[in-house]
């Protein structure tokens, strides 16, 4: 199978449905918002807005979905990506409600976009968490209470170390629980999907275009090397692939690289590992993630680097985490490796600001992007739109720089993040 251009070697790529290529921006151009940046957060919003009946230009510095966008784990998460009760004890209960229903919405956006724009990206409900050590249990009972009780969430079923051992086949948890309406889908089809759907809205999109510079004044100027874009309002949509652009973001959005392995089709052995065939994370610092695609694999992510590199061989490097949860798979090729860069909070939560007037970032989904940046681009549509209320619930949120500013962040998250990722082991 053949990667098309420019895209990582993925599995994704590999198996891509729909690929349109759009043009690079060719001379100057005006619009009410130029879009910096062609995932989720951004597609999202050239959809939201120009359904809105904005004029709205997107540039893309390679692929639309090209980012992490179009090589995640496909997981689609409920809630936000801390936990309801670290939210109570941080915020308060009405805040804490306030985040939940938002993410809440987002899961529910997500499959309601994928519906009205017939995006064919594989959709499966179900979603496992599993918990990697017995002292973890009493925690995962009280998080499930409260979800219960205070938040009425009513499709978690709990899972003993039995259930989950015949739901994941492997032996290696101690308990867990299952969502129904959390899932997994084809990320890169999903992000195709919104790209098509934001250009029949009416948005302008662009690929192989960077933007080198913003320029603020009476309107706002983006730079690129082939023609520059004056805009009302620019958002910054470019999460951990963005170099340089502002100082403010960058100082709180830190790049993570993680990774992902597909081995080759499993045939009905697939049936023995996830016979529910739900997605499945776990209660690791550094998540181990996987579920089977739609033609059968094991896709399965773990393992993080916080260096510049990627390593040499990412499908060695990922293969050992999997086979520490099957073993049994030993004898499977490998057939996909490939890595992608995210983008962490100091607090796990996203970074959606107004920065000044006519400038909006938002990243930081701290690996729950898939609803999260999709809402994210609803609530920039609304909040460019004059109706602030929403998106100032996420923009409310603390967001501490990371010490050591942009320069001696790495070293000083290398040592935290190993820290934690040791943890795990112990
Ligand atoms: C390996 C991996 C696994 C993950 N697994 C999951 C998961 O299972 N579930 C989940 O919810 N989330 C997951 N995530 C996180 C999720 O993928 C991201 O949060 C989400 O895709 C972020 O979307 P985005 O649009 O903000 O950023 P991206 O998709 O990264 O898009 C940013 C884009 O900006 C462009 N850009 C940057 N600078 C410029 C510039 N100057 N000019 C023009 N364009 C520019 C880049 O080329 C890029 O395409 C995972 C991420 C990775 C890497």
């Amino acid at each position: 199978m053949s990667h098309p251009e420019n895209h990582a070697p993925s599995y994704y790529a590999a198996t891509a449905k729909g690929f349109e290529s759009f043009p690079a921006l060719d001379g100057d151009a005006t619009a009410d918002i130029c879009i910096i940046g062609g995932g989720y957060t951004g597609l999202s919003a050239a959809l939201h807005l120009a359904e809105r009946g904005r004029s709205v230009i997107l540039i893309e510095a390679n692929r639309l979905g090209w980012g992490a966008s179009g090589r995640n784990g496909g997981q689609l998460h409920s809630a936000q990506r801390r936990e309801q009760s670290t939210l109570e004890s941080w915020f308060g209960k009405a805040e804490a409600h306030r985040l939940f229903d938002l993410g809440e919405e987002a899961k529910a956006l997500v499959k309601t976009l994928i519906s009205k724009h017939h995006i064919p990206c594989d959709w499966q409900d179900g979603l496992i968490h599993a918990i990697h050590k017995e002292r973890y249990i009493d925690e995962m009972q009280h998080e499930i209470d409260l979800l219960q009780n205070g938040y009425g969430v009513e499709d978690i079923t709990v899972l003993s170390k039995d259930e989950i051992a015949a739901r994941l086949g492997t032996s290696v948890y101690y308990g867990g629980w299952r969502e129904q309406s959390a899932g997994h889908l084809h990320p890169l089809n999903y992000a195709l999907g919104l790209a098509k759907a934001a250009k029949n809205a009416g948005a302008k999109l662009y690929e192989g275009t960077r933007a080198l510079r913003m320029i603020d004044g009476k309107k706002q100027r983006v730079e690129t090397a082939t023609g520059t874009i004056t805009a009302d309002t620019v958002i910054l949509a470019c999460n951990g692939y963005m170099h340089g652009l502002d100082p403010t973001t960058e100082a709180r959005v830190m790049p993570l690289h993680n990774f992902i392995l597909a081995t080759e089709p499993l045939g009905e052995r697939a049936k023995a590992l996830i016979p529910g065939r739900e997605a499945a994370a776990d209660s690791r610092f550094v998540v181990y993630y996987w579920r089977l695609s739609a033609d059968n694999r094991m896709i399965f992510g773990g393992g993080e680097t916080y260096g510049r590199h990627f390593p040499a061989d990412i499908k060695g490097f990922v293969r050992k985490h999997l086979l520490k949860l099957y073993p049994q798979l030993s004898d499977v090729r490998i057939e996909y490796g490939w890595g992608g860069t995210l983008a962490v909070t100091v607090k796990r939560l996203p970074f959606m600001r107004r920065l000044r007037p006519g400038l909006y970032t938002s990243g930081g989904y701290s690996g729950q992007g898939i609803g999260t940046a999709t809402m994210a681009g609803k609530l920039l549509a609304e909040a460019i739109s004059g109706e602030q209320e929403r998106f100032d619930v996420f923009a409310r949120l603390p967001a501490p720089a990371f010490p050591g500013g942009k320069l001696l962040r790495y070293p000083s998250m290398v040592l935290a993040m190993t820290w934690y990722a040791l943890r795990d082991r112990l």
